[in-house]
């Protein structure tokens, strides 16, 4: 009997139905969460290594069934090959593996060298913070929200994730390697279906949510968090500027235009959506970024992985990036090649790229988050900064440059959560570093020592060195002829310098 909702998911590349899921009612996912609940004090009671081994046998079950994931990443999402092996198989490895090998240090206790009271110790501790709810894109349907899963499996908690309603299925497939491998059942859950089902997980009483996914539906799920106080890391959309300044090596800035352009059709939070280029350079390299972007071959990943570039992964989105092309050329832009949908099945969009855009341009304004690179031409790097940091959007930035120096210093003037240079959206997959928007791209890290800690409470405890001391100075009683004493005790720890310490201890009062 058919279930009475379920997603019906096609190819996004030709059309035909790749698989059906049934959508979880909202008892189901509270349910879920009730269950995952019960599960977490066991798994937290197991020590980090005991987590880390659990993990270490599901990185063993990815890395055996990694064509399969990447088989079913470019049929449901349109990925090529290479991409779900490296950005789907590799990436989801190296976290798990860096994680695994850093968690005990990561979340040892820390002790606080104290200041003022000396006679005290303080450390913060890390407990799990319980039940996670993670709401996942479907851009990077096993890296992303897995991601999310490991970091917080590993800090002793438990996780109901929900995947977007375009991905279900490599997200119900990867979960089912969590569970073979050794993750009991019950501690980590998927739930299955629209918005609305992340909305009614928010709901069911998670204590810290994980969400990536457009400004939109962060600014609502974060609403959704205040109300309930719980803790929520927003990872949201990207705008990134790329500057290629006027020493920039041509060939190696022309290669990583192109791959972080068009890699996964566009649609990487990290994705360049801006080219700003040095007039000095800008001749040479509009004219190279054509002929490389011409040379892109589109394709269904599902049938050849001899293809650089598949489809929009769904219909809306496609509908964005045509209507991002034809707002730029209605206000001037040239189509330097591309420019339309590929007619025929599948949400194909032919590789773009756009000259003499302008800042009143949704293209250079708003995520399009598809394969068009808007290019502007500037005459002073100044003017390329001012540029790269008018967007309200802040997530990666990159600038190209020969000078290392120099590279380093306009990369510190980006106001985005992480700028490369001379290299592009590669960060993510270095799991040590932080991960994070400024601006209107989010709030919160993940990755990194930091975002695994954030997976648990931070906990400070403060202790007592000198056992024998039967009372503090600021406890009652209040004497006065305690007041003076104190003014001279102030005198001597904040007073200027020796000097000033032995004058206001010493001196007069008055
Ligand atoms: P959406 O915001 O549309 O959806 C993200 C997830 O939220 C989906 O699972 C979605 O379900 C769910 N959702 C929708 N409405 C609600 C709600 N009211 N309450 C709770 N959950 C809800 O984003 P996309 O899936 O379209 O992803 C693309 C966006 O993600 C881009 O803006 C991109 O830049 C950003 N992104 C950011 C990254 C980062 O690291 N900063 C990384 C990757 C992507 P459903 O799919 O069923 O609608």
């Amino acid at each position: 009997m058919a279930h009475p909702d379920e997603l019906v998911l096609h190819s996004p590349a030709n059309g035909t139905e790749v698989g059906r899921v049934a959508v979880s009612t909202p008892d189901e996912v509270r349910a879920a969460v009730a269950r995952a609940r019960a599960a977490q004090p066991a798994w937290s009671a197991r020590s980090i290594a005991e987590r880390c081994a659990v993990l270490l046998e599901v990185r063993e079950s990815i890395l055996s069934h990694g064509r399969e994931i990447v088989a079913l990443v470019a049929k449901e999402s349109g990925k090529p090959q290479h991409e779900g092996l490296l950005h789907e198989v590799m990436a989801p490895l190296e976290l798990i593996t860096y994680f695994c090998e850093n968690a005990e240090r990561v979340l040892a206790p820390a002790p606080i060298p104290m200041h003022l009271t000396k006679h005290r110790a303080s450390y913060l501790h890390y407990v799990p913070r319980g039940v996670v709810g993670i709401i996942g894109p479907w851009n990077f349907p096993h890296n992303l929200p897995f991601g999310g899963a490991v970091m917080a499996l590993l800090a002793g908690n438990a996780v109901v994730m929900k995947p977007s309603e375009y991905t279900p299925l490599i997200a119900a497939y990867v979960h089912g390697l969590y569970v073979e491998a050794g993750v009991p059942a019950d501690l980590f859950q998927l739930v299955q279906g629209r918005g609305d089902v992340g909305a009614t997980l928010i709901d069911a009483g998670v204590d810290m949510v994980e969400f990536t996914g457009s400004v939109a539906t962060g600014k609502k799920v974060g609403a959704m968090c205040a109300e309930r106080v719980i803790p929520c890391v927003l990872e949201l959309g990207g705008k990134a500027p790329a500057l290629v300044l006027a020493d920039a090596d041509l060939d190696r800035a022309l290669a990583a235009v192109t791959w972080g352009g068009f890699a996964n059709a566009g649609q990487v939070c990290a994705s360049i959506e801006r080219v700003l280029v040095h007039e000095r350079l800008y001749d040479r390299f509009v004219e190279g970024l054509v002929t490389r972007v011409k040379a892109l071959r589109t394709g269904d990943a599902s049938a050849s992985d001899d293809i650089d570039l598949g489809p929009l992964q769904n219909a809306r989105q496609r509908d964005i990036v045509e209507a991002r092309v034809n707002d730029a050329v209605a206000k001037g832009a040239r189509v330097l090649c591309g420019g339309h949908r590929i007619e025929g099945p599948g949400h194909f969009y032919a590789p773009t790229v756009l000259a003499d855009v302008t800042t009143d341009m949704d293209i250079v304004n708003l995520e399009t988050f598809g394969p068009v690179l808007p290019v502007m031409r500037f005459s002073d790097e100044e003017a390329m900064i001012t540029e790269a940091n008018r967007s309200h959007l802040g997530l990666l930035g990159y600038v190209f440059c020969k000078d290392a120096e120099r590279g380093r210093r306009v990369a510190e003037r980006i106001a985005c959560g992480t700028v490369m240079v001379n290299d592009v959206i590669a960060s993510h997959a270095m799991a040590e570093t932080p991960w994070g928007g400024l601006k209107q791209s989010g709030i919160g890290v993940t990755h990194s020592d930091e975002g695994l800690r954030h997976m648990c409470q931070q906990r400070h405890v403060n202790h007592d060195l000198v056992p024998w001391m039967s009372s503090e100075p600021w406890w009652y009683p209040y004497r006065p002829q305690d007041l003076p004493r104190f003014e001279k005790a102030l005198g001597a720890l904040y007073g200027q310098g020796l000097a000033g310490k032995l004058r206001r201890l010493f001196g007069s009062n008055d």
